[in-house]
């Protein structure tokens, strides 16, 4: 199922066999020790740093490989092979949502001094939009900044922020107008620094990444740190969401297929009357529909893949990926789960973990009924 698929070429399965061998030979093993200290390190980033992987689809200049999002697609689909959501999520967070916005829309200084040190995994980015009181609804976000001389000073509360504990910078989005809302939000790069607190939140999976709420005293942050027009934030939040929940997509079904491998090898060596469990035509067929679930959810997201990188703007493509992968992944895991018996509930198995990390796909990057409000509206519903 991994062989050669469209829109890769063999140059980049080539890339992913490379990174595949990587994450399992220096990643993966820790999985279980990372879940249960509740924290990877940050080492981590550095490690990624040195063989390239934190730049794949940045310029040259900045210290990246100069590929493109196909490249970096083939790295989030692996990262699934980890096998821990929560590492997954908190270098994704790096690559796929913090530091786009800055190569996007940032200046030079901005970054020379927080795109580069990120792709060289000394600086590691968090970005910064949901808020106690504002999640699916971002524009009612309240952090405030304030312009005073030379700057800006910020005050206000993020919430479930990735690699909110660990993050130098957090690219975050902020109320620039009194009234705020689609025409009064602004991006600042804000640096963990004087005002700046963060506390990590207890959650049901991703046990090793730090979800975190961020407040913000009295912060001053320069006006060199603006990052994109004055009041023009929400293009800004708008520009990164097809290629996050295209990076969602690819993320579910790089697990899908791990958790199917995995569970069909159980299937075949566990025994349960006087056969294995594969033997079992209930367990078969599940285990052909698990198949085929992985496969039609890999078909769905490179299709968006495909149109995306060919520069279609594919909203209906991508917004179906992001519907049909998380919800499939997390039933898919259920299943696996099932399969496994009591040792599926068991902390020592992986499939206990792969369940609790699929359930946030439904939720995080625009839920399940955003994807649907989306889809009505492009099909005119
Ligand atoms: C582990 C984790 C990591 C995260 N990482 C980040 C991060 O790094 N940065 C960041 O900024 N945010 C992050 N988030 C936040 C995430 O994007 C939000 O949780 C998500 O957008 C939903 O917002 P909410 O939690 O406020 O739910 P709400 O918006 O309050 O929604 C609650 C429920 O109502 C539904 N709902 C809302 N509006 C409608 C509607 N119009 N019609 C029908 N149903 C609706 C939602 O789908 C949901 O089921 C993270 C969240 C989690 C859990």
């Amino acid at each position: 199922m991994n062989a050669s698929n469209p829109p890769f070429t063999e140059e980049h399965e080539e890339l992913r066999e490379s990174v595949r061998g990587f994450l399992d030979r220096e990643l993966a093993p820790h999985a279980q020790e990372w879940e249960q200290e509740r924290w990877f390190p940050d080492e981590v980033f550095a490690k990624l740093a040195t063989q390239g992987l934190l730049g794949l689809k940045y310029p040259v200049q900045y210290g990246g490989q100069g590929g493109d999002y196909l490249h970096e697609a083939v790295f989030v689909e692996e990262l699934a092979r980890i096998g821990s959501g929560g590492t997954a999520a908190g270098i994704g967070a790096h690559v796929n949502i913090a530091t786009p916005p800055i190569w996007k829309f940032g200046s030079e200084d901005q970054k020379q001094r927080y795109l580069a040190p990120a792709i060289r995994g000394e600086k590691i980015g968090a970005l910064g939009i949901t808020e106690p009181g504002a999640g699916s609804d971002v524009a009612a976000l309240r952090t405030k900044a304030e312009q005073v001389d030379g700057g800006w000073v910020v005050n206000g509360e993020k919430t479930y922020i990735t690699n909110g504990v660990r993050a130098h910078f957090i690219v975050t989005a902020v109320k620039t107008t009194a009234e705020g809302g689609h025409h009064g939000i602004s991006f600042l790069i804000i640096d963990r620094g004087e005002g700046v607190s963060s506390s990590k939140l207890e959650k049901l999976g991703w046990h090793a990444s730090d979800t975190a709420t961020i407040a913000f005293e009295d912060v001053f942050v320069p006006a060199e740190n603006l990052l994109g027009g004055l009041h023009e934030g929400f293009a800004l939040i708008m520009a990164n969401f097809q290629w996050e929940r295209l990076a969602m997509a690819l993320g579910a079904v790089g697990a899908m297929q791990l958790a199917f491998e995995r569970t069909a090898a159980f299937a075949r060596e566990r025994q349960a009357f006087d056969r294995p469990l594969s033997g079992h035509q209930a367990i078969r067929h599940k285990l052909v529909d698990l198949a085929t679930s992985a496969h039609a959810c890999r078909c769905v997201t490179y299709d968006a893949l495909r149109r995306f990188v060919a520069g279609e703007e594919p909203l209906r493509e991508v917004t179906m990926a992001k519907l049909l992968t998380q919800r499939a992944a997390f039933e898919l895991m259920d299943d696996c789960l099932q399969i496994h018996g009591g040792a599926g509930y068991m902390r020592e198995y992986w499939v206990e973990r792969a369940a609790r990390d699929a359930r946030l796909g439904p939720i995080g990057g625009g839920s399940d009924e955003i994807m649907r409000e989306i889809l009505g509206r492009v099909l005119g519903l």
